[in-house]
C-alpha cells in the first residue's frame, strides 16, 4: 500500500493512524489492538535448562540432559532454541550487590552475565551435533543458525538493564523463566518447555512441604487465581502470558527424569502443562 501524504500546514506528513496522536492516550492506543502478529519462528521450540535446578547440579544431571539433546539433535526431529538459567553463581552475585547497594537496574546489568557461563558449558558439551552459543539480543541470527541446522544457545534473563522497572523488593522480578517466556512470544513460538529438577508444578515447594500436592494440568486463568505463594517459574512470566499472543502451551518436566524431554517435544502431556485458556467463543480468557 502506497503512504498517503497530507500537505496543508507548509510540512508534509505521512498519514498513518497514529498521527498527531497520543501514544499513551488508552482511546487510541485501544485503536491499534490487532490479532495479526507476526509469528516469526513458529515452528520452533524453546527448551529452557534450569541454571539451579540442573546446571548447578553437576555432570550427574546435566550430562543425561546433554545426551538427550544430542539424540534429539541426530534424529533431526525439531527445530529447537535452547535457554539457560544463572543458578547459585546469579544468587550469590545478586547478593553482594545488594550488599553493596547497588540499584536495582545496575543488578539487572550483572545477572546475565552469569548465565553466559553456562550457554558456554552447554555449548561445549553439545558442539559436536552443530549448538551455538548466540550474542546477546542477536535475534536476527536465529534463522541462519536454524537454516544451517544448528541449536541457538541463549541466555535467559532478559536485557533489561538499567530499564528493569523498580519493585517492592531490591531483586529485579524479570528472572530465567521470564526471559526464557519472553523470548518464545517475541519470536512467534507456541510451545516452551522448562526443564527443572521437580516433575513439575506443585501447590507448594515440594523441597519444603512433603504433603505438597502435584498439578499435572491447569490453565492460566486457574493458576492466577490460586495465588501460589511459592511457585517453580517466575510470577513475571504469567503475567506477561496474560497479553502474550502466540505462547499456547508452556510445560516443567523433570529433567533428572531421563526421557520426558523427548516426549514433551513430541507433544506428550508429560510433566505440568499450563494452557492458556480459551472460552468457548474462542475469545481470549478473562484478565484478571
Ligand atoms: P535458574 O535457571 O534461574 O538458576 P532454575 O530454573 O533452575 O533457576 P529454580 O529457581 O531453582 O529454577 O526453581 C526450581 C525450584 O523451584 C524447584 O527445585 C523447587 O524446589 C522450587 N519450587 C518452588 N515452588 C514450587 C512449586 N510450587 N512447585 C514446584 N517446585 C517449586
Amino acid at each position: 500500500m502506497m503512504n498517503k501524504l497530507v500537505p496543508g500546514d507548509g510540512r508534509i506528513h505521512i498519514e498513518s493512524s497514529l498521527m498527531r496522536e497520543s501514544l499513551v492516550n488508552r482511546a487510541v492506543a485501544a485503536r491499534t489492538d490487532s490479532e495479526q502478529e507476526l509469528a516469526i519462528l513458529p515452528h520452533v521450540k524453546m527448551v529452557s535448562i534450569g541454571g539451579q535446578s540442573i546446571f548447578d547440579r553437576g555432570k550427574d544431571a546435566v550430562l543425561p540432559v546433554i545426551d538427550e539433546i544430542a539424540a534429539l539433535r541426530a534424529q533431526k526431529s525439531h527445530a529447537m532454541v535452547l535457554c539457560v538459567g544463572g543458578g547459585t553463581r546469579t544468587r550469590h552475585t545478586v547478593s553482594i550487590a545488594v550488599d553493596l547497594g547497588l540499584p536495582l537496574g545496575g543488578i539487572a546489568q550483572l545477572v546475565g552475565a552469569m548465565e553466559e557461563a553456562n550457554a558456554v558449558f552447554a555449548n561445549a558439551l553439545l558442539a559436536k551435533t552443530g549448538s551455538i552459543v548466540m550474542q546477546r539480543e542477536h535475534f536476527w541470527e536465529l534463522p541462519l543458525y536454524l537454516e544451517a541446522g544448528m541449536m541457538p544457545i541463549c541466555i535467559s534473563i532478559p536485557p533489561y538493564h538499567f530499564w528493569e522497572p523498580p519493585t517492592e523488593s531490591p531483586l529485579p522480578a524479570h528472572g530465567s523463566d521470564f526471559g526464557a517466556f519472553e523470548h518464545a512470544e517475541v519470536l512467534g513460538m507456541e510451545h516452551i518447555i522448562f526443564v527443572k529438577d521437580e516433575d513439575g508444578l506443585y501447590d507448594k515447594d515440594p523441597k519444603k512441604h512433603a504433603d505438597a500436592r502435584f498439578i499435572a494440568r491447569t490453565t492460566l486463568d486457574a493458576l492466577r487465581a490460586m495465588q501460589l505463594p511459592e511457585m517453580i517459574l517466575d510470577h513475571t512470566l504469567f503475567d506477561a502470558w496474560r497479553d502474550a499472543r502466540h505462547v499456547k502451551k508452556v510445560q516443567i518436566v523433570n529433567g533428572l527424569k531421563p526421557g520426558l524431554l523427548t516426549r514433551a517435544l513430541a507433544g506428550e502431556d508429560v510433566g505440568t502443562v499450563i494452557t492458556k485458556s480459551v472460552a468457548k467463543d474462542g475469545t481470549k480468557g478473562a484478565r484478571q
